[in-house]
């Protein structure tokens, strides 16, 4: 399932892609831009009414919080979504494309990251080099709390 996020809601998107869901997001995007990209199969994530009332009910969801956790809670729960541990962490949060392993990384890396890693991915598209560490746990703590909390299950396989 792939998703387009509105202009209202940043966070959401880059927390559906650290769970692995290939989500749009990009700020000057025009109504008739989000449009064509449910057209085009994605789920529209949207605050604004007017865009819902474009498209067929099953098209879109309609986002009330806040609050980003409660915004996640609501898409996963509106589309039965079962998160799944293996593509936690397997897009890039900046630019939403999957991530490659990499090994040539040491000029790109903190010395002590380099040093301490040894697994590390690279976004294709900006760039950006990730690694497992503590903010992944951290992150993955705090996303199993929030489910854990709201009665979502993680699929371990
Ligand atoms: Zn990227």
């Amino acid at each position: 399932m792939k998703f387009a996020a509105d202009r209202m809601l940043g966070r959401l998107a880059k927390w559906l892609r650290i769970l692995g869901y290939d989500t749009v997001y990009r700020k000057n995007l025009s109504d008739e831009g989000f449009i064509s990209l449910a057209r085009e199969g994605r789920i529209l994530l949207t605050r604004n009414t007017s865009l819902r009332d474009r498209l067929p009910p099953e098209q879109s969801v309609f986002i009330t919080s806040d609050h980003y956790q409660d915004q996640l809670v609501t898409v996963i729960k509106a589309l039965s979504l079962k998160p799944v541990r293996d593509a936690f962490f397997s897009r890039c949060t900046v630019c939403n494309t999957v991530l490659e392993p990499a090994q040539d990384v040491e000029d790109e890396v903190p010395e002590y990251i380099w040093e301490t890693q040894h697994k590390f991915s690279r976004c294709r598209n900006c760039g950006k080099v990730y690694w497992p560490g503590t903010h992944y746990e951290r992150t993955f703590e705090r996303i199993k709390t929030l489910f854990r909390g709201r009665g979502i299950q993680i699929l371990y396989r």
